[in-house]
């Protein structure tokens, strides 16, 4: 049922599940109890990191972990020549240790009012299908992802 729904996802979205990779050496990274054993932890990589840079894909199982669900790594080789080296530009910022109580209290206040205007795209948070195609929804998230940007800056 996972894997049915994991391969939907990635051909829906174009990309591709680490686990396809030739050298992906995973057993398990979950256990329930140490009884049962799945692996339930994914990398989605694009097509061209999958083909191009993609090393080794392997789990940890390390007995200091105390979580249910283990280590999932990708190892990648990336060119340096896509890192940009160029001094990058400094703009302007908050800087949180030197703003005084009263200032932080506008922050808060002026973040709260933004927040609160804006609409909740409800229908579309409550949409569980997985794979969804409904562009409503899409839009309707997007914008609700940027109207929190937008208030908290
Ligand atoms: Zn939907």
């Amino acid at each position: 049922m996972h894997t049915l729904l994991l391969n939907s996802f990635c051909e829906n979205l174009n990309v591709i599940s680490a686990c396809n990779h030739c050298s992906y050496n995973v057993d398990f990274t979950y256990n329930f109890d140490m009884v049962r054993y799945c692996t339930l932890d994914h990398f989605i990589l694009t097509g061209m990191l999958f083909a191009n840079c993609v090393q080794t894909v392997s789990v940890a199982h390390d007995i200091g972990n105390t979580s249910d669900h283990d280590l999932l790594l990708l190892h990648l080789r990336l060119e340096l020549r896509y890192v940009s080296l160029d001094k990058k530009e400094r703009s302007p910022h908050p800087s949180w240790q030197k703003a005084n109580p009263a200032q932080l209290g506008n922050y808060c206040q002026t973040m709260s009012e933004n927040l609160a205007s804006l609409y909740v795209p409800s229908e579309a948070i409550v949409c569980r299908d997985p794979n969804c195609c409904d562009s409503s929804h899409y839009d309707a998230l997007q914008n609700y992802v940027a109207g929190i940007y937008v208030a908290v800056i």
